[in-house]
C-alpha cells in the first residue's frame, strides 16, 4: 500500500449520474500523481481496473505526446433547455456536445427540448451525442432514439442506450443512429463481440486498467474509440489525452 494517499471530495453544482458529491483518492508515485475514483456502485473487479490505472499513472507516467491539441466535447447534464443552451455557449467553443438523457422523473419532451436547445447553441455543424447510461430496454431505446435523433437535428451516436452487449447489438440493428459502448466496456467482453455489435467504444483508461491497455484496445480493429472521462479531477482527466 503506497504511503502517499489523499482522499478528496468535491460538491457538484449540478446533480450528475445521481451524484451531488464526487469523491476519490489521489496517490503519489515515482512518476507523479494518479487518481483512484471509481463510482460507489462499482464492484471490486471494476474498481481494480481503476486502481491499476491510478498506479500506472503514479508509477510509470505518460508516453510522449503525439499531438499538442485535442478537441473535447462539452457534457450537458439532464438540465432544462435554457440551462443546456447556456452550458454549450459557456463551453469555450466546443463543437461537440454529449447530452445526458433517460434521467428518472424526466419525460421525452424534456429530452427533446434539451436537444433542440443544444442544437440551437451549437449550430448546424456541431455534433451531438446522447448518453442514456444503460437506462433503457431495447424497444424504448429504438423508439426514443428515432425521436431524439430528429430533435437533435441528427445524432452522432448514442452511448450505452441499453445494458447488455446483446441488447446493444439488437438496438444497433434497429436504428440508423450509431451506438457506442461505455458501461459495457468494464466487463470482460472480447473485441470479437464488439464486432458483432458494430458499436463504437468509449475508452476510459480507468476502465481498461490504464492507458496502455486502453491504447491497445483503441488500435485493435474494428473498434472506433473516443477517449472519455467520468467526472474525475485533473489527475485522472489528464489520462485520457495522454
Ligand atoms: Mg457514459
Amino acid at each position: 500500500m503506497p504511503a502517499d494517499l489523499h482522499v478528496w471530495a468535491v460538491p457538484l453544482r449540478t446533480r450528475f449520474r445521481g451524484l451531488t458529491v464526487r469523491d476519490g483518492v489521489v496517490v503519489r508515485g515515482d512518476a507523479g500523481w494518479g487518481e483512484f475514483s471509481p463510482f460507489w456502485d462499482y464492484d471490486e473487479q471494476e474498481s481494480l481496473a481503476w486502481w491499476q490505472a491510478a498506479r500506472e499513472a503514479a508509477d510509470d507516467g505518460w508516453p510522449d505526446p503525439v499531438r499538442d491539441r485535442i478537441p473535447v466535447n462539452v457534457t450537458i447534464p439532464a438540465v432544462d433547455a435554457e440551462s443546456a443552451h447556456r452550458l454549450v455557449l459557456a463551453s469555450g467553443g466546443c463543437t461537440t456536445a454529449k447530452v445526458k438523457v433517460a434521467e428518472p422523473g424526466q419525460s421525452l419532451s424534456d429530452e427533446m427540448a434539451r436537444l433542440e436547445a443544444v442544437r440551437d447553441a451549437l449550430g448546424p455543424s456541431g455534433a451531438i451525442r446522447v448518453d442514456a447510461n444503460a437506462a433503457w430496454d431495447v424497444d424504448t431505446a429504438v423508439a426514443r432514439l428515432f425521436v431524439l435523433d430528429r430533435a437533435a437535428g441528427g445524432l452522432e451516436y448514442a452511448e450505452q442506450p441499453v445494458p447488455s452487449v446483446d441488447d446493444l447489438a439488437a438496438v444497433r440493428r434497429r436504428t440508423h443512429v450509431p451506438i457506442a459502448a461505455d458501461e459495457s466496456i468494464r466487463q470482460s467482453v472480447s473485441l470479437f463481440m464488439w464486432n458483432q455489435t458494430n458499436a463504437l467504444i468509449d475508452g476510459y483508461d480507468a476502465f481498461s486498467g490504464g492507458k496502455m491497455p486502453a491504447i491497445h484496445a483503441a488500435l485493435s480493429p474494428p473498434c472506433s474509440v473516443d477517449a472519455v472521462s467520468a467526472i474525475m479531477i485533473g489527475f485522472a482527466l489528464s489520462a485520457s489525452p495522454a
